[in-house]
């Protein structure tokens, strides 16, 4: 039974976006929206309750019942509370109705949601505003009204808000930027986002198998499979159909969304695919990708499939990332990391390269903490991931021109002995060369920059907060300086110059797989933080709450709180993990084991009775044995260990990356090894083999 989806017609009906906007409202309501988004003043209440009445009528004709406030609290993930739209009519009846201060204004019971500590106790409530930028949606019956979420006292609570600040703040400065070369038109400049996003999908009923999976999102134990991801068979591969089943479905119900599906593959490892939409605006992709990352599950579960989305399910195998294409560009589509035609285009591109390298190699720190989070920990430095250390991959025409900036040598033409910024054209720079170095955290792929270190599960805000946020900070200096030249193209060729010339270290284009890379790293003064412990402290150095305050991206307590958060999720989470660690060894593997190993006991005593060599049951018994007692051991320390967390967040982190991550590893060396000695029968749950090649 094929189902023939008209994709044109299908796409986006289910979003109340600015055609359904214009054909539903007024014409003076609709103008009155446009014009708020534009200058980004609040909603007139009549307007509001315009707005309000049209899409509850177009809502209800979509089947919702509900509207709910969407918001996208500091957990990572989304929050949602649905209010039915009946009002008693006093005879016994229902009406429908929905009010304008119910569109813009909401006020969930936030107690539950953390806060770092910026709530106090006695006013849990928390208020979510419409973000009028963001389009409300039908899914399951309720209307979606996308909204920023904040405290009582004005607080960002949530990850949109600072995201939207900071695509202020780099327009503010890109634009002031763009003036120096003579561009008056453009108002805004935006920051372009396509996140590509991996993920696993395994068997429903394997995975209801197996306590790690469902309590972690990873596997905690399990020996290798016999085979691994080295034939290179499933990257690109041919696409199972109960996974392709899987993925026209998405893409059809993404598309209803308005979500640019575009891109989908089998990945690298088995049962790894990956789904690339077609960048957006930064606040639309950000929304957009919690969406993706929520309907791959849902859909998943329709197809009798689980969607993992950790950064590392399995061990041995790649991990899933998230890699985040960013680029910036004007209100008129014009690229700004795009080399230009003319010298003074090459010019422009220069100067926001330069910026770029400026800010990544001043604020590494900052943006490798952004991505400091458990999950991630088992991906980046492993071999399949970017490094845990930041640099920036320019390929060879760019760095050649770089390279020729720095010495004062000219890129074109040999005989001349200095290329001019802004008189000199650049070199052609091929879009495809610059992509195949997959070993780069930080790759300028043509026209954009690719940041390839987030993780599979982690919301796209945080680094596209850091990323605009010191573009902002650099493109500002940059301004400063060049507004006040007396000699605007002298001034322009020092300042690329300067800083290339000291900024120079952040580029690599070299293997960062390499052992070597850390050495060279380390002598060039890069920093390389291999966990979350290690990373995340450098999150609240003084230098990045001088950075977000000043901007205005974050006050101080907000940005605190944050850091609070991450580092009790990631107390929480390997506390979690340890836990059903210890569980599943006394519970499952030890018994099994001890089960098998008993029988064989048995075995062996049969067979002496009637004379029969048992040399193989000897040997595997006792192997079994003397590794149940060392699991056993292994098993004692780490609930002892789980009894003594530090209170402290700070300590508590620095604790579990010390003490029982390492305890944890140790056990499942003992528990792999077990698994490959006993009797697959007596095995209490879906090994590796079972699960990556159903
Ligand atoms: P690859 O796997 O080679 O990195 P993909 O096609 O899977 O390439 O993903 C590239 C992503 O980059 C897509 O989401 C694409 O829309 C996005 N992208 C392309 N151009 C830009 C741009 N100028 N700014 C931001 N993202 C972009
Ligand atoms: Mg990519």
């Amino acid at each position: 039974m094929s189902h023939i989806i008209n994709v044109p017609e299908i796409f986006g009906t289910d979003v109340f976006n600015e055609a359904t906007m214009q054909q539903r409202l007024a014409p003076e309501t609709y103008n009155a929206w446009k014009q708020c988004i534009r200058i980004g003043s609040p909603l007139p209440l009549e307007v509001a309750n315009e707005i309000a009445e049209a899409m509850k009528l177009w809502a209800i004709e979509k089947g919702a019942t509900h509207f709910t406030h969407w918001f996208q609290p500091m957990t990572g993930i989304t929050a949602e509370k649905h209010d039915s739209f009946i009002a008693p009519t006093g005879d016994g009846r229902v009406i429908m109705e929905f009010s304008g201060s119910e569109l813009v204004r909401g006020e969930p019971d936030a107690s539950s949601f953390p806060s770092g500590g910026l709530r106090a106790t006695f006013e849990a409530r928390g208020y979510t505003a419409w973000d009028p930028t963001a389009f409300a949606f039908v899914k399951d019956g309720s209307l979606y009204i996308p909204t920023c979420f904040f405290s009582y006292t004005g607080e960002a609570l949530d990850k949109k808000t600072p995201l939207l600040r900071s695509l202020d703040e780099i327009s503010r400065e890109a634009v002031r930027i763009l003036r120096l070369f003579g561009d008056l038109e453009t108002q805004r400049v935006k920051v372009s986002v396509g996140p590509e996003q991996e993920y696993f999908l395994i068997p429903r009923a394997l995975y209801a198998q197996r306590l790690d999976l469902r309590l972690t999102g990873r596997t905690l134990f399990g020996a290798p499979a016999p085979k691994g991801q080295e034939l290179d068979d499933h990257y690109f591969g041919v696409i199972r159909t109960r996974v392709s089943n899987f993925m026209k479905d998405l893409d059809e119900q993404l598309w209803r969304l308005g979500i640019l599906a575009k891109t989908k593959h089998n990945e690298g490892a088995p049962c790894q695919h990956e789904l690339a939409p077609i960048y957006s605006e930064a606040g639309n992709a950000c929304d957009s990708n919690q969406l993706v990352m929520e309907i791959m599950k849902k859909c998943a579960a329709k197809h009798d499939l689980v969607c993992l989305l950790h950064e590392k399910p399995f061990a041995g195998i790649a991990g899933s990332g998230k890699h985040n294409n960013w680029s910036l560009c004007t209100d008129s589509g014009k690229n700004l990391f795009k080399p230009g035609k003319t010298p003074r285009q090459n010019a422009q591109f220069l100067v926001f390269l330069a910026a770029f390298i400026k800010g990544i190699d001043e604020y590494q720190d900052f943006l490798r903490s952004t991505v400091a989070y458990a999950g991630n920990d088992h991906r980046l430095g492993v071999s399949e991931a970017p490094p845990a250390i930041i640099s920036i991959f320019l390929g060879d025409e760019l760095t050649a021109v770089v390279k020729s900036i720095i010495d004062g040598t000219n890129y074109t033409d040999p005989q001349k002995s200095l290329m001019r910024i802004g008189v000199d054209v650049l070199p052609s720079i091929p879009k495809d060369t610059t992509d195949r170095n997959r070993t780069s955290p930080v790759a300028f792929t043509g026209n954009k920059f690719e940041f390839r270190m987030l993780g599979s599960s982690q919301s796209i805000a945080g680094p596209n907060i850091a990323l605009n946020t010191i573009m902002a900070e650099e493109l500002g200096k940059f301004a400063d300086i060049l507004e006040n030249a007396e000699d605007f193209d002298s001034a322009l060729q020092k300042l690329v110059c300067d800083t290339f010339t000291e900024h120079q270290r952040i580029i690599f284009n070299g293997n960062g797989y390499a052992e070597q890379w850390k050495q060279e790293a380390k002598q060039r003064g890069l920093s390389h933080h291999s966990n979350t412990a290690q990373a995340l402290p450098t999150y609240v150095s003084q230098k990045n709450i001088d950075l977000v305050t000043k901007r205005g991206i974050f006050t101080e307590s907000e940005f605190r709180a944050r850091y609070e958060i991450h580092l009790q999720s990631y107390k929480k989470i390997v506390a979690i993990e340890g836990r059903t660690c210890v569980d599943m060894a006394l519970h499952q593997i030890l018994p099994a084991a001890l089960h098998y190993s008993s029988d064989l006991a048995k075995a062996i005593l049969d067979k002496k009775a009637l004379g029969i060599s048992c040399k193989t049951e000897q040997a595997l018994a006792e192997r079994i044995s003397t590794t149940c007692d060392s699991l056993y051991e292994k098993v004692t320390k780490l609930s002892e260990k789980l009894r003594f967390i530090p209170d402290d967040t700070e300590a508590a982190a620095d604790y579990m990356s010390r003490e029982i991550l390492p305890a944890m590893e140790s056990l499942r060396a003992d528990a792999d090894t077990l698994e490959q000695l006993t009797d697959k029968t007596y095995w209490p749950y879906p090994t590796y083999s079972d699960i990556l090649f159903y």
